[in-house]
């Protein structure tokens, strides 16, 4: 393939947020292999999915003309099903147009229900952008629904992922952002790793942490399931889903008890520690073990290992945010770090690891209801002033509606029209039965993506999209560090750019729009200008990006932000001396424990976990079309533990029927021990065991995510 290739475009990779770099080989428009290069987060390794995922971007199922749903058939989950097993052909639903009937009919019943009704908090009207997309996407994706659709209701993938995470680091020092990148696991003699598979779902940061431990970092694991990387731990805390509260309550009672607290940091930078030493008085280990499942004695030593390092670093994952109190454990962690001094210094403080590659960057650029680009709240006159400013339009001080608040208010009826952009929520979301249902149901919905996704199925217009190796854009990986996707083939057939269409709808619903003149094309090939321009915008209200204009980063390709000045390489540790509160110190909120909705019982007495596998990523909409990772994995497997495998009598490859209070799929055991007894895992990714229709939609109440990692469930024989 070296010899082959007559073009070689450098980009960064499609799946997850440790952001490798890699080179695509390009032969006659098409991609002939990826290779890493030697990029900030990635040193020249790649995982499989970079490595041998990008063929989903050639493969035969991609849209190539725009699709409207054939009149008179209606919108019907069950569809989803049928054309999957390939026993309804999408022709039967869909009819295709020119892009001008896609588009006059897409931006007419968004604009009839935006003039027939009130604007803001009651808007008829949602959009779900997309962490898959580039920076510039979501900036433009948000200011179309906040523009011309006139409210705040526009939210993406954040929600479901580290929106606890957020909110708790919003409240706790004031920045959602990382303090340290992963590659600082290297100068860390303390790795605490808590509900995250990094072997998994960030292949290449794992690799960071196991080479850390080969120089001699301690790495402590916790987390309920056994996943790889805890064979390279010191100790693996296995403790009881749900109890992630009793645990770090335990760990904090510990170091406050012990006197391992560094008192020279809480005096300087440290607020609320006297109400958390009293909200942990009671949480002695012995108490907390009683939850958790850990020795007390084991908590104690993990405690006192992390609080007495001379450099101590969190990094964690959903096992940690996706939990109806997911903002509590993560409040837990930043008191953690906060009363040891574990921050502003390399080797030490918070990382939650971004799932998406670009979920960094979309939350960053405003794709999130309560706040506008760099999480300037939308209930602050000032903010909105300035955008007002900016973008000539009234906004909305309501904030708007997340993502399961959305389907909950479309099936209601208070949400009749949506925007889905790149989203797969009739895969993503929980109660997806109740999901499917609330997008079947609406009046208008338009989905733009590569793929006829699930969303697209119950769409009443497809819009044919770019891959992310066909357009250029800016994304922002889990370090904070900036970079340039460049494009390396063309769309297929008439697939258009991203931004080409967003912009498209937005000047039908009537915005005076001119990022994408007649100059650069009609949206058939990538243009650097118009994503250049709506990039230089948004940098006008980031203030994290003011020393990196676009040139900068064609230069550089590459840049750590915050980045204050062009001359500045950008703020790899963050929280030197202050945090971006008000007083620049940090905020402790202590948190107590309180058991989740989703008990087991007699009828249903095991405990599922969603997640992810290696070889696919998130609702498997790229990689479950990717040749080689398909191979792979191509089939759903539930782990189960053999102790409890045999006393239901059941056997590895045996198909089995999984259900909850909320839904039902059948997949196939896989008899596994990276499961505890009474614990069962089963990937999101396929559509044939889809693992959301099992979960419920209980709400974190302050980040609004969903508790997926706990559902109770019954495995049956068929
Ligand atoms: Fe892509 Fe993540 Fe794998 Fe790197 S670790 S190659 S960014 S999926």
């Amino acid at each position: 393939a070296l010899q082959q290739a007559d073009a070689v475009v450098a980009s960064v990779c499609a799946f997850c947020g440790v952001g490798c770099q890699l080179d695509y080989r390009v032969k006659d428009n098409k991609i002939l292999e990826a290779v890493g290069r030697d990029g900030p987060a990635n040193h020249g390794r790649l995982c499989v999915k970079g490595r041998y995922g990008y063929d989903y971007v050639q493969s035969a199922e991609r849209l190539t003309v725009p699709l409207m749903r054939r009149e008179g058939v209606a919108k019907d989950p069950a569809d989803i099903a049928l054309v999957r097993q390939g026993l309804k052909p999408l022709s039967d639903l869909f009819r295709e147009a020119s892009w001008d009937e896609a588009l006059d009919f897409a931006a007419t019943g968004l604009r009839q229900l935006r003039d027939s009704h009130a604007l803001g908090a009651d808007s008829p009207l949602a959009g779900f952008g997309s962490a898959k997309g580039s920076n510039e996407e979501a900036y433009l994706f948000q200011k179309l629904v906040r523009q011309g659709f006139g409210t705040n209701n526009v939210d993406h993938c954040t929600r479901l992922c580290h929106a606890s995470s957020v909110a708790a680091l919003l409240e706790g020092i004031g920045s959602g952002s990382v303090s340290n990148p992963v590659a600082d696991v290297a100068q860390a003699e303390v790795i605490l790793l808590i509900g995250a598979n990094p072997s998994s779902n960030h292949p290449v940061a794992a690799s960071f942490i196991k080479n850390a431990v080969k120089a001699g970092s301690t790495l402590i694991v916790a987390d309920p399931r056994r996943a790889p990387m805890a064979r390279f731990a010191r100790w693996h805390l296995a403790f009881r889903p749900d109890s992630d509260v009793a645990l770090l309550n335990g760990m904090l009672h510990t170091i406050i008890d012990e006197g391992l607290t560094d008192p020279a940091f809480i005096a300087a930078r440290v607020n609320g520690f006297e109400a958390l030493k009293a909200a942990v008085a009671e949480c002695t280990p012995e108490r907390m073990s009683e939850i958790c499942g850990i020795a007390p004695e084991l908590i104690r030593e993990v405690a006192r290992c992390y609080a007495t390092a001379k450099s101590a670093m969190i990094l964690w994952g959903m096992g940690i945010s996706q939990h109806v109190h997911g903002t509590d454990n993560a409040r837990c962690l930043i008191a953690l770090a906060m009363i040891t001094g574990q921050i502003g210094r390399p080797g030490t403080g918070l990382h939650p690891l971004r799932g998406q590659n670009n979920v960094q960057g979309a939350s960053d650029a405003g794709l999130i209801p309560m706040m506008l680009p760099n999480y300037q709240r939308v209930a602050r006159a000032e903010v909105r002033e300035q955008f007002e400013a900016l973008w000539a339009v009234p906004l909305s001080s309501t904030p708007g509606l997340t993502v399961v608040e959305i389907m909950h208010a479309a099936s209601e009826g208070r949400i009749k029209g949506m925007f889905v952009e790149g989203e797969n929520p009739a895969m993503s979301d929980p109660d997806l039965d109740h999901a499917r249902r609330a997008l079947a149901g609406l009046q208008h919905l338009v989905v733009q993506d590569i793929f006829a996704t699930e969303t697209a199925l119950l769409a009443d217009v497809i819009l044919p999209a770019s891959a992310h190796a066909e357009k250029w854009g800016s994304y922002t990986n889990t370090d904070r560090l900036i970079q340039l996707g460049r494009p390396a083939i063309t769309p297929p057939g008439d697939a258009r750019q991203d931004l080409w269409i967003i912009e498209q709808l937005g000047r039908r619903l009537g915005l005076p729009w001119a990022y994408w003149t007649e100059a650069d094309g009609q949206g058939h090939a990538a243009a650097e200008a118009p994503t250049a321009r709506v990039y230089e915008e948004m940098r006008q209200v980031m203030a994290p990006l003011a020393g990196v204009p676009w040139s900068r980063l064609q230069r550089e390709n590459a840049v750590t932000t915050p980045a204050a000045r062009e001359d500045e390489p950008g703020e790899r540790v963050v929280f030197h001396d202050h945090f971006p509160l008000a007083d620049g110190r940090s905020q402790l909120v202590p948190a107590t424990f309180t058991p989740g909705p989703e008990q087991p019982d007699a009828q249903y007495p095991l405990v599922l976990t969603t997640g992810r596998v290696l070889e696919h990523w998130h609702t498997g909409a790229m990689t479950r079309r990717a040749t080689a990772l398909e191979a792979l994995a191509p089939a759903p497997q539930i782990n189960i533990h053999p102790e409890d495998a045999a006393g239901l009598h059941l056997h590895d490859g045996q198909t089995v029927d999984l259900r909850s209070r909320h839904g039902q799929v059948q997949a196939q055991v896989q008899l596994s021990r990276e499961v505890q007894p009474g614990q069962v895992f089963l990937p999101f990714c396929y559509w044939e065991a889809a693992a959301n229709l099992l979960t419920g939609d209980a709400l974190d109440a302050v980040g609004k995510i969903p508790g997926f990692k706990v559902t109770a469930v019954r495995v049956e024989a068929l």
